[in-house]
C-alpha cells in the first residue's frame, strides 16, 4: 500500500517517543502513515524482541497506522551496510511514502546516529533503477528529521496539541519499557511483573515527565500546548512567501 508518510526508528518506541503525535496528526488529516523498527530490540535491559513485536503492534493500533513492520537488523550494532540499505530500500519502494522520518544525525545511542545515515541514504538511492530489487524505483520528496535526546534549532514544529494523549498512551504501550504510574487504570505500579527488571533511563517515572516537558516546550514556541519539532536538511522551497508567513505559520492567532 502507498503510503503518505513512513517513520523509521533503529528500535521500536523510538518513533512514538519522537514523532507518535505528528504520526496521529498525519492520521487525522486523512494521510496513510506507517512504522518501521529497523531492529528487534534484542539488546534492550527490559523485557525481549517478542514482547518488544507485541508492544509495537499495539503502540501502531493506538497510533493508527496503516502499516508497521520490524526489521531483522541487529540491535546495538546498526550500521549503514550495503546489506543494511538495501533492506530499507526495499520497503520504501514497497510502500512509496511521500515524506519519510529518520532520528536527527546527532544522537546519543550509536543506533540512532546510524539509522538517520542508513535512512538518509536509502531514501535516495532507492530512487536509482539500477539497484535491484524487484521494484519500481521510488524516491521519498523529503526526509524529516526528529528529535530523541539532542536538541536543535528546528525548521519547523508540528501543533500536536489535540493528540498528545494518545501519543502518550502509544508510548505507555511499551509497557516492559517505561514507568507505569500508580493511578493508570490496568498498570500497577512499577515494573509489569513479567518485566521486573533493571531500572534504566527510560524506566524512572521522571522519563515519561520529560517527554511531556519536551513537548510542551516545543509547543509554547509555537503558541500551541503540545509541539514536536522537525530539521530538514535542505532549504524549503516557498512559492507565496505572503501567503505561507501567515498567522498560520507562526502558530499565533492575529
Ligand atoms: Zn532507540
Amino acid at each position: 500500500m502507498n503510503l503518505d508518510a513512513l517513520a523509521f526508528g533503529a528500535h521500536a518506541d523510538d518513533v512514538e517517543l519522537s514523532c507518535g503525535g505528528t504520526l496521529i496528526k498525519l492520521g487525522a488529516l486523512g494521510h496513510r502513515t506507517g512504522a518501521v523498527a529497523l531492529t528487534r530490540g534484542e539488546m534492550g535491559t527490559r523485557g525481549g524482541p517478542e514482547i518488544r513485536a507485541r508492544e509495537f503492534d499495539r503502540a501502531a493500533e493506538i497510533m493508527g497506522l496503516s502499516a508497521h513492520e520490524m526489521l531483522d537488523i541487529p540491535d546495538a550494532r546498526l550500521e549503514a551496510t550495503w546489506e543494511n540499505k538495501l533492506k530499507v530500500i526495499a520497503v520504501i519502494r514497497a510502500h512509496r511514502p511521500r515524506i519519510v522520518f529518520a532520528p536527527y544525525w546527532v544522537e546519543r545511542h550509536p543506533d540512532h546516529e546510524q539509522a538517520s545515515r542508513l535512512v538518509r541514504e536509502s531514501a535516495y538511492l532507492a530512487g536509482l533503477r539500477k539497484i535491484e530489487t524487484g521494484q519500481e524505483p521510488f524516491r521519498p520528496f523529503r526526509v524529516l528529521y526528529y528529535q530523541s535526546r539532542y536538541e536543535f534549532s528546528p525548521s519547523f514544529i508540528v501543533d500536536i496539541s489535540a493528540y498528545h494523549d494518545r501519543k502518550m498512551s502509544a508510548v505507555l504501550a511499551y509497557q516492559s519499557q517505561f514507568h507505569h504510574r500508580p493511578e493508570e487504570e490496568d498498570a500497577p505500579p512499577g515494573p509489569a511483573p513479567e518485566t521486573a527488571e533493571a531500572e534504566t533511563m527510560l524506566s524512572r517515572p521522571e522519563f515519561l515527565d520529560a517527554i511531556e516537558i519536551r513537548d510542551r516546550r516545543w509547543g509554547s514556541r509555537i503558541g500551541a500546548k503540545y509541539g514536536e519539532p522537525f530539521v530538514v536538511r535542505e532549504p524549503l522551497a516557498v512559492d507565496d512567501p505572503a501567503d505561507f508567513f501567515g498567522p498560520g505559520a507562526l502558530g499565533i492567532n492575529p
